[in-house]
């Protein structure tokens, strides 16, 4: 079973009477629930749990980990960052949903600002979800498109490195487009970016959606964990014969160099 932390920002879920209204449960408790049938081991934790509901534990036994934040971003501190962008390095799956665009953790594996344009119309608004790549893992048992009758459109340019596989787009009713379904891989981790979820409509009560997140779970689930990690390890020795060799072989060249001048400073004297 791929061991799943659904990590929720949960203070929209405090502080708004509509999101309470779409979420009694909160976002996070609704993916939980929705994903339950799909058979994984599933946590639930949120920014006000203790260690920011990162744990070292937790960090180390998640296997994918489902971000869902918003207004306090940068209420996450910069050592738990550290600590999480090493864990997708070694090989945590990551999913970022919609306004995790903006999370720390999401803009420190991209390097980039990752902005967006965005519209919160009144009601929402049409977003119609193109699937790209049918035959990818993440697009099983999806439609051609799915329709999302209230959504908030998050348009281009979405300022992202190049993704390595774009899965879904997304037209929205007012007429803008956005790479909204984006995979990329970082050390060994898995990331991949999925827009749709306003905290003010029913999106993760879609079975499409839902699907969508469980397909991307299988898939970030890193299963090749033997092996050398991604280190910065010396090769002293040449694999051609006569090719030439280091020769400060298990010395530091700093203490080389500092050999070298003390032996040059006697031979002076
Ligand atoms: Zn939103």
């Amino acid at each position: 079973m791929i061991k799943v932390t659904v990590w929720n920002e949960c203070r929209h879920e405090k502080e708004d009477a509509d999101v309470q209204e779409v979420y009694p449960e909160t976002i996070g408790g609704c993916i939980v629930d929705n994903l339950k049938p799909y058979g994984f081991d599933l946590t639930l934790s949120t920014l006000d749990d203790p260690q920011q509901g990162w744990p070292d534990a937790l960090i180390e036994s998640t296997e994918v980990a489902i971000w869902w934040g918003h207004r306090y971003h940068d209420e996450l501190s910069d050592a738990l960052i550290d600590k999480l962008q090493a864990r997708v390095l070694a090989g945590m799956g990551l999913i970022v949903l919609h306004s995790g665009h903006h999370a720390k953790l999401f803009k420190r594996l991209m390097g980039t600002s990752c902005n967006l344009s965005w519209r919160e119309a009144e009601g929402g608004e049409r977003e119609r979800v193109w699937c790209l790549k049918p035959s990818h893992p993440i697009a099983y048992n999806i439609p051609p498109y799915l329709e999302l009758p209230q959504s908030e459109m998050y348009g281009e340019p979405f300022d992202i490195p190049e993704p390595d596989e774009l899965i879904f787009n997304s037209w929205y009713q007012g007429g803008e487009v956005l790479r909204s379904g984006c995979t990329f891989q970082r050390g060994r981790g898995r990331i991949f970016f999925f827009a749709p979820g306003h905290e003010t409509f029913p999106i993760y009560r879609n079975e499409h959606i839902m699907q969508i997140l469980a397909n991307a779970i299988a898939w970030a689930h890193q299963p090749h964990q033997s092996g050398w990690n991604l280190g910065n390890w010396g090769r002293p020795i040449p694999l051609e014969a006569g090719a030439p060799k280091q020769t400060y072989y298990k010395k530091p060249r700093k203490l080389m160099l500092a050999e070298k001048a003390e032996k040059a400073a006697k031979a002076k004297k």
